[in-house]
């Protein structure tokens, strides 16, 4: 049977695909980490996501491909290290995610405020934080956004009646309070969030979550299918086809989204910078969809 045309790739640029390789060979990405589709198609664009706090994570998330295991202490140089990686490999906009690290008392927030002021002193980017839930510690929410990101994102991952089973150790309403109280502390911060498609959900859920992380004032929304990152990992319930993902981003931009990214490969970082627009030098706010 041949593949169809929309799930294949295009070979990628070798030549920069080695050099972002070697650039960030001194920091974790969650590019390799979590065995990420993209990987050659944004590694030849100079696109990567830095994963900062180490690769081993203290949650074990159904869907995840990343190590999990008793993390490493936090690393002082880290965010000099991003920030130059970042600087070299010429990045306009910046995403920083990490792992979970429930053994912090502020789950890794301090390591995030440093990493975006290190980006900031850099200059000429814009940063994205994809954070984890720091346990529903807002005074560990409030560090990160007093460091001044542009956007914060945090997964939903999925839909209400999954989350005991894909995330154990978060919660629905949990992770739309950080949402929430990031648009109600500082409206200038965007607000993202993504939903993980094909886990099992139906679309009566699906259209519940979405509305769920718009009421919370959520701007941006990926949508992307579960693929099964290893054999340790949840095997595949459901494909979602190209016309499924084009209904979701429709749907996604008449709730009011600003930016819809939907699509079999689209992860939280993909493509992530493409709702900035440099404006004589100054990134400004752009709407629209993938
Ligand atoms: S989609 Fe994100 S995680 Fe995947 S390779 Fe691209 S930047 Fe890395």
């Amino acid at each position: 049977m041949s593949v169809p045309q929309w799930l294949l790739k295009k070979m990628p640029e070798f030549v920069v695909f080695s050099r972002t390789n070697r650039i960030i060979s001194s920091v974790n990405t969650v590019c390799r980490s979590a065995a990420c589709p993209n990987i050659l198609e944004c590694f030849s664009n100079r696109h990567t996501a830095f994963m900062i706090l180490g690769s081993s994570c203290t949650r074990n998330c159904a869907f995840c491909g990343v190590d999990h295991g008793t993390p490493l202490p936090v690393d002082s140089g880290e965010p000099a290290r991003v920030a130059e990686a970042a600087k070299e490999l010429g990045l306009s906009h910046v995403v920083v995610t990490s792992v979970s690290r429930d053994d912090l008392a502020d789950g890794g927030a301090l390591q995030f405020a440093r990493t975006i002021e290190a980006l900031h002193r850099a200059g000429g980017m814009t940063v994205e934080v994809l954070i984890p839930d720091f346990g529903g510690n807002n005074d560990s929410l409030r560090q990160v956004m007093d460091a001044e990101p542009h956007v914060i994102a945090h997964n939903l991952e999925t839909v209400r009646r999954l989350q005991p089973v894909i995330r154990p150790r978060a919660g629905y309403e949990r992770s739309l309070d950080i949402i929430r109280h990031v648009k109600v502390s500082d409206k200038r911060i965007l607000a993202k969030s993504g939903l993980i498609l094909g886990l099992g959900e139906n679309d009566s859920e699906i259209l519940a979550a979405m509305t769920d992380l718009r009421e919370a004032g959520c701007d941006i929304l990926t949508l992307g299918q579960y693929r099964q990152p290893g054999e340790n990992q949840l095997p595949v319930p459901r494909f979602i086809l190209e016309e499924g993902f084009e209904y979701w981003r429709e749907e996604g931009m008449r709730l009011g989204f600003s930016h819809v990214f939907s699509g079999s490969y689209v992860r939280s970082s993909y493509r992530a910078g493409d709702v900035f627009q440099s404006d004589g030098g100054k990134p400004t706010w752009k709407t629209g969809g993938y």
